[in-house]
């Protein structure tokens, strides 16, 4: 049976440091902008806004109607850019469709895009230089940190090219001189290249993709999806079916997505940091 990557257990000291440096700090702020109704983006924002309060990090939680013109939704991120007791800003994507989704990205202060998705952040990123990365990847190389997962010369495979999980996540691996694949819809023999990963990151966003065959026996497994499958959640990857095979596996819930939710908040101060120095 596969080792169980304890992602809860981690988010939780990770929050409590970022508390106490909260508190050295003498106050963080924090912004989030969601336009819409959008029930899941409703969700991660209240999980954001209730880490945050309980780190002690000021949130301000601005709420935007779906017809919001993208020139209201720019002017909010400017005066946000411009408040100086915000340290760190992100926007909750998707965005509607009648907003352009990389020009408001573009238009927030790389010093304070906790979401690392400003092309200057993205840039760095993939130039293998220090710079403000997402949370979802940071949290991924964290956990597989926590468990001295070796890295150096491992052949990851990372399913999904999205520009949040797939694409920094390969580029932190990379860093870290595993030799990544990055796999994705249009890939050729998606099972035998996943198949050959000693790391696999599953981020696809389809319940249970991932199944049994496709995983190399103790290979370490690491599920980024968030599903909801009959009122309940499902990762990417066949949980029930993965851990008999795998030699570490994250849990859905309790993987990646509460180290996602704590880096978040480390990131913030993160970003604090590096302003005020
Ligand atoms: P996207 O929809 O942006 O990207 C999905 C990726 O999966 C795409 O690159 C797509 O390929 C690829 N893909 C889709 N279908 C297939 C297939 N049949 N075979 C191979 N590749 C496929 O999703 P995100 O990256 O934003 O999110 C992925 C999942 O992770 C979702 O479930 C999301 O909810 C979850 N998530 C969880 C977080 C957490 O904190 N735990 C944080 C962020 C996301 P192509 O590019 O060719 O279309």
């Amino acid at each position: 049976m596969a080792t169980i990557l304890d992602g809860k257990a981690l988010a939780e000291r990770i929050r409590a440091d970022v508390k106490a440096d909260v508190a050295q700090l003498g106050g963080v702020g924090l912004a989030t902008i969601l336009v819409g109704d959008d029930p899941a983006s409703q969700i991660y924002i209240g999980l954001k806004h209730k880490a945050a309060t309980e780190v002690g990090i000021e949130a301000i939680d601005v709420r935007l109607p779906a017809e919001t013109s993208e020139e209201e939704l720019l002017e909010q991120v400017e005066a946000l850019n411009a408040d100086d007791s915000i340290d760190g800003l992100l926007v909750q994507l998707p965005l509607p469709a009648h907003v352009d989704e990389a020009l408001v990205l573009r238009s927030l202060d790389p010093a304070k895009d906790v979401d690392g998705l400003h092309p200057w952040n993205a840039g760095h990123l993939f130039l293998g230089r220090p710079t403000l990365v997402g949370a979802t990847p940071v949290g991924i190389l964290a956990l597989l940190d926590e468990y001295r997962i070796p890295l150096e010369g491992a052949r990851a495979v990372v399913v999904g090219r999205s520009d949040i999980v797939g694409k920094p996540v390969a580029a932190l691996l990379l860093q870290r001189n595993a030799t990544v694949t990055v796999c994705h819809s249009r890939t050729r023999d998606l099972a035998a290249m996943a198949r050959d990963a000693e790391i696999l990151v599953a981020a696809i966003g389809k319940a249970r993709f991932v199944t049994a065959e496709m995983i190399r026996p103790g290979a370490v497994v690491i599920d980024v999806g968030i599903n909801r499958v009959e009122g309940k959640l499902a990762g990417d990857v066949d949980f029930a079916a993965a851990q008999r095979i795998a030699g570490w596996i994250t849990p859905v819930p309790g993987g990646v997505g509460p180290m996602t939710i704590a880096v978040l908040m480390s990131n913030t101060v993160r970003a604090a940091v590096r302003r005020r120095v």
